[in-house]
């Protein structure tokens, strides 16, 4: 492969703290050189070493690729009038889910291959280099499984939810349809390539016993864990998550000091997804309280048909800046080395000797204005991978 070269950079956004200025590592009159998809150099411009090509920053600010690790692409139809239902004031239950999943179980591959295709364009297009994608739109076994086929075409991040939501189906029999998740769903699911399993651990979805039980079965098959948590009340989802060690606890909109705490002293990951609550019109997640305390907090996006159905992290960075009192450096790191930490990953989300070459130009000479100039496709140019697209 071809080296590259990366001048006329605005200011290069390390993600690295000890790379440059502040949490941020930032670096100025800074160059950068891509060899075999790494970062093989960085250094200051004038002493940039030769490369086989050479790509002009124009000024801009240079970001690591974000890493959105929580969206679920795998799904047809859309849920607009869902939405205009509930900004006319009907308040979100999670109810909408089984709408989706009879859509997805009628659609054809190709159909739902189409749609995480395009999604996923969208969602590089706005500097999203690493996108997880789940299940749990299927809730069968052969739905599932072909779920996580077809987003495995797209992602090494691929996340079995076979417990989103108990399907119409097995009303009123939860311990049954646990049991097929626990059974032929998760021997289905690991066949197709999953690497993580996730539960809703809601009011109305699964509770913390069976929850726990989905999860430790998913753990001893060899799956990482992570859980929706605390979405929609303050639950025991963050509670169950530390307790088993979970990679993340996402969204964590509505938490106790306990749970705060809980999430400070441990190594799981509290991902926010202010997507969710912008298009539920619900209050935010205590992002400043889980920060203070310690927490490593990441932003995600929650991309899927009903709550939340937007791919782009630059949104999520202005909400976090605007409606959770983040600093734009927190977003930001949140965006990048926080979603790489949910998914327990160190080679991607910074850029530094060795990281994975995955980054975004913006045409803005600062990250500031990600959350300053909200809206605005600022994103120029994208490299995954150590390739532009
Ligand atoms: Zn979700």
């Amino acid at each position: 492969m071809r080296s590259m070269l990366i001048t006329n950079i605005g200011e290069l956004v390390t993600c690295v703290p000890g790379l440059g200025d502040g949490p941020l590592g930032i670096r100025r009159q800074a160059a950068l050189v891509v060899d075999d998809r790494k970062v093989a150099w960085i250094g200051r411009a004038a002493d940039a070493p030769p490369a086989d090509a050479r790509v002009d920053a124009g000024g801009g600010a240079v970001l690591p690729g974000f890493v959105d690790s929580h969206a679920h692409l795998v799904f047809a139809g859309d849920r607009a009038a869902e939405f205009a239902a509930r900004m006319a004031g009907e308040a979100y239950t999670g109810g909408g889910i089984r709408t989706t999943v009879g859509a997805t179980r009628a659609a054809d591959d190709e159909q739902l291959r189409t749609n995480v295709a395009r999604l996923r364009r969208e969602a590089l297009r706005q500097g999203t280099t690493t996108m997880e994608i789940k299940s749990g739109y299927g809730l069968t076994v052969a739905d599932e499984a072909r779920s996580l086929r077809i987003a495995r075409e797209f992602s090494a991040e691929t996340t079995f939810l076979g417990a989103h939501v108990v399907p119409a189906e097995y009303a009123g029999r939860t311990d049954d349809y646990v049991s097929l998740v626990c059974g032929p769903m998760l021997s289905a699911a690991r066949s197709a390539g999953a690497r993580w399993i996730d539960v809703f651990c809601e009011q109305g979805a699964f509770d913390a016993d069976h929850s726990r039980a989905i999860l430790t079965v998913g753990a001893a098959a060899g799956l990482g864990t992570r859980i929706h948590a605390n979405q929609l009340t303050a639950g025991p989802g963050v509670r169950l998550a530390v307790e088993l060690g979970a990679a993340s606890a996402d969204h964590c909109t509505h938490l106790t000091p306990a749970d705060v705490d809980a999430l400070a002293g441990s190594a799981t990951v509290a991902t926010l997804l202010p997507g969710a609550e912008f298009s539920t019109r619900s209050p935010y997640p205590p992002a400043r309280a889980l920060l203070d305390a310690g927490a490593t907090v990441a932003l995600a996006t929650d991309c899927n048909p009903g709550s939340s159905y937007t791919t782009s992290m630059p949104f999520c960075v202005a909400l976090a800046v605007r409606e959770m009192a983040m600093t734009p450096a927190e977003a930001v790191l949140a965006a990048t080395t926080g979603g790489a930490a949910a998914l327990r990953r160190d080679d991607i989300g910074r850029l530094r000797l060795g990281s994975r070459a995955d980054l975004a130009i913006l045409d803005a000479p600062s990250y500031l204005h990600l959350a300053y100039r909200p809206g605005v496709p600022l994103i120029s140019t994208v490299m995954l991978n150590g390739e532009l697209v």
